[in-house]
């Protein structure tokens, strides 16, 4: 059993990189890849925790691309942190949210909202700040009924409190990924919103970008849409990967390996994954 889409603190995850390692361990994967939203700040940490633990361990990220009205979240495999394009796109992105963390708190106060950058801060705790924890705070203070009624109202696309983020291309991203050594994985791909024509027009289009993979073995999906996934995948030539998405107790019902409880992710797809690496000169 492998897990190839797990977060942990590093971005909205609630357990440290290293106990990530050591759960997967404990549930029995055999190899495992971290993939924390727009960075690589828990990497060597999971892979010190790793090796010691005699884990298989593959450094990646995930990262939200322009997609609408569905959404499109994009892994890379295999990228070190350091330098290199991919990396430094990541960055780009991380400057990006702190200002629109910063042009939404504004905006909320100008609607009149009671919500300051410390109890923004403070919600967050270890996690990266985000949208959620606006969301928290709003809830805490009364203004809104729950987290649901903030976005509906204030936070949510279209609603007077949205403050839009970067977003990247995906076969932009795809192309920069490949750049810095990496093999891009198409996640959760129905959360595209689309039916069986429009995931294979997408497919089409970002396998000639150089996709790598496609999720089909999803910690949410039951086991008919990983098969028509997997089946997807085939068709499209592209590597058939998994995992549970696991984000600790922020998302109780997913487990690390098993998802919600039968996931079982190939190990073969690892593989898969591993000979699409892109050789990068020095
Ligand atoms: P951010 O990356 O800061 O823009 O926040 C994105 C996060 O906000 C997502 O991962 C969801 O957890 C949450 N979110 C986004 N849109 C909605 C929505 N319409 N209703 C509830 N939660 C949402
Ligand atoms: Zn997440
Ligand atoms: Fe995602
Ligand atoms: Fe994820």
């Amino acid at each position: 059993m492998i897990d190839l889409h797990l977060h942990s603190t590093c971005s909205d995850g609630s357990e440290t990189p290293e106990r990530v390692v050591e759960l997967a361990a404990a549930a029995g994967c055999t190899s495992i890849a971290l993939t924390d939203h727009d960075g690589l700040a828990g990497v060597a940490q999971a892979r010190t925790r790793a090796e010691s633990l005699g884990l298989g361990f593959v450094p990646g990220c995930e990262v939200s691309c322009a997609f609408s009205p569905g959404t499109m979240h994009v892994l890379a495999y295999f990228v070190e942190p350091g330098e290199g394009p991919l990396q430094a796109e990541l960055e780009r992105l991380r400057l990006d949210r702190s200002n629109r963390n910063a042009r939404l708190l504004q905006r909320l106060r100008d609607l009149g909202l009671p919500v300051s950058f410390d109890e923004v801060e403070a919600a967050a705790g270890s996690s990266v700040i985000g949208r959620p924890h606006f969301a928290s705070v709003l809830v805490a203070n009364g203004a809104a009924a729950n987290t649901q009624d903030a976005f509906d109202r204030l936070l949510a696309k279209g609603a007077p409190g949205y403050v839009p983020k970067a977003r990247i291309d995906a076969a932009t991203f795809i192309a920069t990924a490949k750049g810095s050594g990496a093999v891009a994985v198409l996640a959760h791909p129905l959360s595209l919103g689309l039916g069986a024509s429009g995931l294979d027009r997408v497919l089409e289009e970002l396998s000639a970008a150089g996709l790598g993979g496609t999720e089909c073995y999803y910690g949410r999906y039951s086991p008919e849409e990983r098969a028509r996934l997997a089946e997807t995948a085939r068709r499209h030539h592209l590597v058939a990967t998994g995992g549970s998405d696991f984000h600790g107790s922020f998302k109780p019902d997913l487990s690390i390996g098993t998802g919600t409880g039968d996931l079982d992710v190939p190990d073969a797809a690892l593989a898969e994954l591993r000979a699409r690496k892109p050789s990068t000169r020095p």
